[in-house]
């Protein structure tokens, strides 16, 4: 058992859940790939797991901040949240809707938070995302 593992049924552990086959599926699901739709992932679980239960385990995971959302033009798609990922952003191709994790250079970082402190915001996450065209849908 990784530590992972043990993170996530700590975290359902404190909403009086426990860690189910399908759960855990859908967990490996996502760490094993880049950011899912939802449609991709019911897809990925057929197997094992129905649709209906992949909605029902994403709605508890958004719930509990396991899951966070990403958004591609007005769709989104899923992935774990920095609990289980190190701190990142992305660039969303508009073409192909490929979603790429960079990691931002630390001066980003923090001028993010001295531009939140100018307004006296004290700052807990924040997500950016860049949206273009990929490297491989400029080239068609
Ligand atoms: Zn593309
Ligand atoms: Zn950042």
């Amino acid at each position: 058992v990784n530590n992972q593992t043990n993170d996530l049924k700590s975290i359902l552990k404190s909403a009086n859940q426990s860690l189910t086959s399908s759960r855990q599926l859908v967990f490996n699901s996502l760490k094993l790939h880049d950011p899912l739709s939802m449609s991709e992932l019911v897809k990925l679980c057929l197997n094992e797991v129905d649709r209906a239960t992949v909605y029902r385990v994403i709605k508890l995971y958004e719930d509990l901040g396991i899951v966070q959302r990403v958004p591609v033009g007005w769709k989104y798609k899923l992935e774990l949240s920095e609990k289980f990922s190190h701190h990142h952003h992305h660039l969303t191709c508009l073409n192909c809707s490929k979603i790429i994790d960079i990691t931002p250079p630390e001066n980003i970082e923090l001028d993010i938070m001295r531009l939140a402190k100018d307004y006296g915001f004290e700052v807990r996450s924040h997500q950016i995302e860049i949206s273009g065209v990929c490297k491989d849908c400029v080239k068609k």
